[in-house]
Order: C-alpha cells, then structure tokens, then sequence
C-alpha cells in the first residue's frame, strides 16, 4: 500500500525562501579585515538571490543545469551564489582556491562550467588560468581586487554588483525533481585525478535537517555560527544550508583566516559555534595563549576532517571552557557521518571518553566494518575493519563528466552500493565509531599495524611538542616503520630521547618510532590537513634526515 502523503520536493529554493521571509533578519556578516564587517540580512539576501538568477538567466544565459562556477572566500556574495543557482536549477561548482593550478584547471574542464563567479582578491590567481578554461564564457568577479590581470581575458567579464543592479528582487523559482544535482564538489585529488560528488537537493535539505538536530550541531534562531571551514570544501560542511533553514547568523571570515583575525571577529562579533579542522584550532588556541581575547561567547566549536588530538579538547575546556564536539566525515558524506556526544548519565570523566571518538553515527546514515578478509566485524568496541557508510546524503557514484557514465569505482563503492570511506577504525555496541588511521596511513610494521593518529595523539599532549605528523616509511626488516616529524613550541629544548621516553610511557615498545625529525612546520593540504604524501617524499628524497 503507498502512503496518503504529499510528495514535495525538498529541494534548495525552500531554504531559500523560508530562511529569507522566515529568518528575514538573521544575518550573514561578512569579515573584511580592518573596516567594520559587513552585514546583510536574509531578507536582503533573499532580493539578491532572486536579481542573481535573473542576471544569470537573462544576461548570460544560463539554462537547465549548467555549472556556474565560484571561486570565492566564505561571505555573503558567495551566499547567494550557494543558494540562486541551485534554486534557478543550474548546478553550483564550488572551486576548491587552494589546489593546485593543473588540478583547478581540470575540475573546471571536467565540469564544463560556463560561467566563473569570482573574488577581485582571487583573479590573481585565475587569470593565468582562463586561457586553458575553454567553456567559460564569463567570469563575474565580486568584492574588492585589482581588475586590471582580466585586461585581455577572453571570456566577457562582468561587476557582480552592476550585473545585479536594477533587477527584479522576485524569481519564480522553479519546482524541480529534489534527486537533481544542486552542488558540485571535487576531492582534493590525494590520488589520481580529482572525482566530483554531486550533492542533490534532497540530499542537502535531509542534511541540513540533520545539522541543526540537537544530536548534531544544534543550530538556532539564537545562534551565531563561525564557518572557519571554506564553502569550496564539502559546502562548509551544510552550515550554510542549515543556518537559512534554522535562522542562524552566519559569520564570515572571508579571507582571513589567520589566528589573529579570527580571534578579533570572535570577539568583536561573538558567535555561539563555530567550525574547523584542527590545525585551525590549533593556531588559535596558540593566538589565545599569547594574547588575552574575550572568547566566552562560544559555546561549542566543532572540530572534524581529522582527527582531533585529545590534548587540543582538553586545552579548549580547561583554559577556555569551550567545549569541543568532535566530528567525522567526507567529501562523500556531504559530510556529516558521525558527531560525538556522549551518552547521558556518565561522569565528566567517563564522557571525556566519548568525546574523543569520531562520534555515534545518525538514524540516517548506516555503517559496517569490512575486515580484511571481507567479513563484517562485530560492534564490539575491539574488531577492527574498513568503514563502509550508507545513507541518503552519502555518495553512490562520482560523477562522470557532462557525456560520461557515473564513476564507481571498487576500492570506493561495494558491489552493493556501500561506500567505502578508506578509514580504519572499531565501533562501540551504541555505535561510537574510533578511527585508528586511514587504511593509507596505518603503519604496517612486521604483520602488526601501527596506529598514526594514536603517536601524534601522545606527542601533541607533551607540553614543547606544537604539532606531530608520523608516517610510514619503508623499513627492510619490518615492512615500514614510523617516522615522527615534530614541530616544537618557541623556545623549547625537548630532544628525540625525552620525547622518546615520553612515548614510552603510553605505548607498546614495538610501536615507539626510531626515526625523528625536527621541522618547522608540517606540510598541510590544500583544506589544512597534515599531508602525509609530502612527508613520505620529503623522507624518501633525503630531506628528513
Ligand atoms: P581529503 O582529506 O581526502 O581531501 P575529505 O575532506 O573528504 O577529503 O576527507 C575525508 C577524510 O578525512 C576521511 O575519510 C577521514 O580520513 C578524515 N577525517 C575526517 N574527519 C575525521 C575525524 N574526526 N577523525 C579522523 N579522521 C577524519
């Protein structure tokens, strides 16, 4: 029998329109370094939306679900571009700034995108790059930046705000099928050629609902929420989407991004929540050592992307009273997998247990453990295996590029349809899930696995230690071993045999690395993750030693 119920598309335009009549005066604020920040209400927002889509459909032509493309910080402009195109029906391709040249150029081609929305602070670098951008018919930059690099560009170049100027501030958006791609998004191409996930409307919408659930971030009407994680990346984790549904203000810190500037808009502006991965935290907590900073008004900051040293919460919660919820997730999984709140009833110390995890994974997103002989392992808090997630905002395919099929490849989908996600870790009986490392990263070591995460967790607790990464480096007895690479604070005198000794303490003898090196600073990715491929080259080219 099939249900009495309405079948309404849940899709883009909705947020759209209930977060700007709705939410009317909620903000996004948008941080621009020494002048006063700047503030637009979703009202406002809603009206430049809908000039927005006519702009694109009227002036440049933009039909169906052609990609148009942003290129752009975290602010409000590159808000209406999150919610216009997708609403109109064209598909939003958010560019990752920070890839590298060959890659960018690749996702733009893959992609087809024929219209680049970009910030004047960026067209340094994209300018180089239109040359080699044949189906990009316009590029319409946005904010402040010198134009003078587009002089002999070929596309059309159009002011965003002169395109916008004098047009209607209604549209009727379209009723669209919610299955329909509303977002691009690359992965940032560890191996291989970048791989495109398309977010649909109802897998947005579904997500965005599961962000502002209490089990997850807790978003309200009452809440100012930092989005330190960029829109090019994983939508900024669906906190846009969600802060228009849930009326929540948005704070953007553009291109500042650096400890100091966040410290200022934190207290200069006062959200309740904000977002990043840990090397972000990590920064500020050093900028609030060093400098006094009002930070009282965050209530939770949300750590996720990688693992987050326990030292780091511990740091936040003893001299800030900031609670960190640790998260886990990916460019697949839209990409909220799984959020850690403890259970109720434990005391403050057994909940720090919980903390720690990844998190316990949602009603709507399912997770097995694939053992290395293919079975299934029991949630016994011990078993290990790779995570395989299902659900309706998880990836079933990567897409295929404009004529081609959708991409499933095995290492990333199982034959029935699970993704797996190349993460190792144990799920707890009441689905905590503990990530040991990346299938990538574990360090196998003479038929034992060694666990990465778990060295640089204890290193980064020691009090000289700023920053650890360990690698796997080949080793002619036991297969690989462990190098630890160590950052160390201003002014510390720790040596390899302390730090050593230190480790000792915490782990197995057979796990303690042999070789160290001193660096000043971990190579990041293109998103601020430790990048682990970088190291690996740097030891093998002999720069490690
Ligand atoms: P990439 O880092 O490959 O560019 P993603 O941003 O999609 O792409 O990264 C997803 C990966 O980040 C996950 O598969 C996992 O390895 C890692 N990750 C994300 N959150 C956590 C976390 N809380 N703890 C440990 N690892 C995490």
């Amino acid at each position: 029998m099939l249900s009495t119920m309405q079948d309404v598309p849940l899709t883009v335009s909705r947020l759209l329109r209930h977060g700007s009549v709705v939410h009317g005066d909620s903000q996004v604020i948008t941080w621009t370094g020494d002048a006063a920040p700047e503030r637009r209400t979703f009202a406002e927002i809603g009206r430049r939306c809908a000039q927005l889509a006519h702009a694109l459909r009227d002036e440049l032509g933009v039909r169906g679900d052609q990609r148009v493309g942003s290129l752009m910080w975290n602010n409000s402009d590159h808000m209406e571009a999150y919610l216009a195109v997708p609403s109109m029906g064209a598909v939003l391709h958010t560019l990752n700034l920070r890839l590298p040249a060959d890659q960018l150029t690749w996702i733009v081609n893959h992609a087809a995108d024929r219209v680049l929305i970009v910030n004047g602070s960026l067209l340094p670098l994209l300018a180089p790059l239109l040359p080699h951008l044949p189906t990009v018919e316009h590029v319409v930059v946005a904010g402040p930046g010198d134009r003078s690099v587009l002089a002999d560009a070929r596309p059309q170049v159009h002011e965003y705000e002169e395109l916008l100027a004098g047009r209607e501030t209604g549209f009727d958006w379209p009723e669209l099928d919610e299955r329909e791609a509303a977002v691009l998004c690359y992965t940032s191409g560890t191996t291989g050629d970048p791989k495109g996930v398309a977010y649909s409307h109802r897998s947005i919408y579904l997500h965005a609902l599961q962000v502002n659930n209490a089990e997850a971030f807790a978003m309200t009407v009452a809440d100012t929420m930092l989005p330190v994680v960029p829109m090019f990346h994983v939508n900024a984790w669906g906190l846009p989407h969600a802060a228009f549904m849930a009326g929540t203000t948005l704070l953007m810190p553009d291109r500042f991004l650096q400890p100091a500037p966040l410290a200022e808009m934190i207290e200069a502006e006062r959200p309740t929540l904000a977002a990043a991965v840990p090397t972000i935290w990590q920064g500020l907590l050093a900028e609030l050592d060093a400098r006094k900073r009002d930070v009282t008004s965050l209530r939770n900051v949300i750590i996720g992307g990688a693992a987050c040293p326990p030292s780091l919460m511990r740091a936040f919660w003893d001299r800030h009273a900031i609670r960190v919820l640790h998260a886990w997730g990916m460019t697949e999984t839209s990409p909220l997998g799984c959020i850690a709140h403890p259970p109720k009833g434990l005391s403050e110390e057994e909940e720090w247990a919980y903390r720690q995890t990844q998190g316990r994974f949602p009603a709507s997103v399912e997770a097995r453990l694939a053992g290395a002989d293919g079975t299934f392992q029991p949630w016994d808090g011990k078993s290990t295996g790779e995570l395989e997630v299902r659900g309706p905002w998880i990836a079933a395919a990567y897409y295929g590029g404009a004529a081609g099929v959708p991409l499933r490849p095995e290492d990333k989908f199982s034959p029935d349809g699970w993704l797996r996600t190349g993460d190792v870790g144990t799920i707890t009986p009441d689905g905590y899930l503990t990530l040991t490392d990346r299938a990538k990263d574990v360090i196998k070591s003479g038929g034992e696995w060694i666990s990465s995460v778990e060295l640089e967790n204890h290193l980064m607790a020691h009090p000289e230690v700023a920053e650890a990464a360990v690698v796997a480096v080949p080793d002619e007895k036991w297969g690989e071993r462990p190098l630890a690479t160590v950052v160390l604070r201003e002014g510390a005198g720790v040596d390899y045999a302390e730090l050593r000794a230190f480790l000792a303490e915490r782990v197995a003898r057979w796990q303690l690395p042999e070789r160290w090196a001193l660096v000043p600073a971990v190579p990041k990715t293109s998103v601020g993750k430790f990048d682990k491929k970088v190291i690996r080259r740097q030891y093998a080219d002999g720069e490690l030693d």
